[in-house]
């Protein structure tokens, strides 16, 4: 009896009848005793040693079934990459609020061992293996892939579609190289979902020389891009009209945007173009209306797509692991029915999401139907990407607004992508439009 606690024996005895328990202790026998402190001396079930199955998020093997051994070694190379060079220094840049420049050259130098000695041909003329990029890429880091998304997929790519011959040879193999950085305006502080209509920035030919004024705003990478893509409408006939605009030239100011809450690490900014020179030759002549501009934000749009597809992986896997590795109330949280319930909804929600993206890989030979294609899969792919965020987010408790697991930096960067390349409600009132024949824009 020495080592009865009184205290212990008082809270007990608020929880249950304890004479009536050691009463009936006395009535049992030797054997049924000794049987009952071998069991109260096991180590509880969960306290056993468990090794957590590897995450698989590619529960359906669609990845697995449906690309060929070169697309699958395409995501192997961009995926080591991104977890041995980049994961170790995301959060660090993310928090500061740079730009990861040490990463530019390695960068370059993984998507040449990637894509081949002409990477930025293949990115422009292979979609499905495109996609792939842009989704390891973010599934890891999404501010390296808006990096990414601006230098190639939105300047590059223009140059790509509508430069001359002069503006190609001057520009693609520099911009491919990451010799020189790309930046694309479109949006302005007054114009983002009505720019097709509402464009302020002006553009005025005098012989053969352009005068561009006005300002934009958001555009990636500006604060060090060599070349930025200004959206201008001309004055003479009212159409919209893309310029390639030097670092440097005169009249042309860029400022960094602060206070960012979400992909941190991509320079955002605001950008005042007084009275900027361009020659005619610096003027993309593919472009002969803002319809053009709208085909490539179709192709842009669906890129995002297979980044919500990268982050809603990312953020499944990092919350997996959290959850097997954490313990609470003596047994990893992922042992609990309700925290089961939801990881299973966020893989739900990522093979969702891997199904849109390559279901619409297989239709994008339609360029009649890629922009109400894409809209959709932006509207669906984001929607369940940022609920997927929501979910990991809660489910790491006061450890999901912390960068060190990583979830809190995706959770936060879903923000940027549910309103970039279109916001929600542009996308369903394009999507809105093709299913009905009637435009609810205005
Ligand atoms: C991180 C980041 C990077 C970006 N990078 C670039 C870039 O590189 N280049 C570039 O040009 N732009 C860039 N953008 C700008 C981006 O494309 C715009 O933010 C986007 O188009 C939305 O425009 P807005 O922010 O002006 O919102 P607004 O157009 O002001 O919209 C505000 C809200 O009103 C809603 N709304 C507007 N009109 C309607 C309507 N008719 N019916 C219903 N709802 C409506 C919108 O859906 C939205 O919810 C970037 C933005 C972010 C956040």
């Amino acid at each position: 009896m020495n080592n009865l606690d009184p205290n212990l024996l008082e809270r007990l005895g608020s929880k249950l009848d304890v004479e009536r328990l050691l009463r009936h202790l006395d009535t049992l026998s030797e054997a049924d005793l000794a049987n009952l402190v071998q069991r109260q001396s096991r180590p509880p079930r969960e306290a056993r040693p468990y090794t957590a199955p590897a995450p698989d998020n590619d529960f359906y093997e669609f990845f697995d079934r449906q690309l060929s051994e070169e697309q699958q070694r395409v995501r192997r190379v961009v995926r080591h990459f991104m977890l041995e060079t980049v994961q170790p220094v995301a959060n660090d840049y993310w928090e500061r609020g740079e730009m990861p420049f040490e990463l530019v050259q390695p960068m370059a130098a993984m998507l040449r061992e990637a894509l081949g000695d002409r990477p930025a041909e293949r990115y422009c003329s292979d979609p499905l293996t495109t996609g792939l990029v842009s989704l390891e890429i973010p599934r890891v880091d999404p501010s390296l892939g808006t990096f990414l998304g601006v230098h190639w997929g939105l300047c590059l790519v223009s140059i790509h579609l509508f430069g001359s011959a002069e503006q190609k040879e001057r520009w693609f193999g520099p911009l491919e190289r990451f010799e020189k950085i790309g930046s694309w305006a479109l949006t302005e502080p007054e114009h983002g979902s009505d720019a097709a209509a509402g464009l302020e920035t002006t553009a005025r030919r005098e012989g053969d020389t352009w005068t561009l004024d006005g300002a934009k705003k958001w555009s990636g990478n500006a604060t060090f891009a060599d070349v930025t893509v200004i959206w201008a409408k001309d004055v003479a006939d009212g159409q919209v009209k893309g310029f390639l605009v030097e670092k440097g030239t005169p009249g042309f100011h860029v400022e960094k945007l602060h206070g960012k809450i979400a992909k941190r690490a991509v320079q955002n900014v605001m950008i005042q173009l007084r009275g900027v020179k361009v020659p005619e030759t610096s003027r993309l002549p593919g472009v002969n209306s803002f319809q053009d501009v709208a085909t490539q934000l179709g192709a842009a749009r669906a890129g995002v797509s297979w980044e919500a597809c990268g982050m809603a992986m990312g953020l499944y896997e990092h919350t997996l692991q959290y959850c097997t590795e954490r313990i609470q109330f003596g047994r990893p949280i992922a042992g609990f029915q309700l925290v089961q319930e939801s990881l299973v909804r966020m893989l739900g929600n990522v093979v969702a999401i891997q199904g849109f993206v390559l279901g619409m890989a297989d239709c994008y030979d339609d360029p009649r139907r890629i922009h109400e294609r894409a809209s959709l899969a932006k509207v669906y792919c984001v929607d369940k990407m940022r609920e997927t965020a929501q979910i990991g987010r809660g489910l790491l408790g006061g450890n999901g607004i912390l960068l060190e697991h990583h979830v809190a930096r995706l959770f936060a960067d879903a923000e940027a992508v549910y309103s970039y390349e279109g916001s929600r409600e542009m996308n369903v009132l394009i999507v809105g439009r093709a299913i009905t024949g009637l435009s609810a824009f205005l």
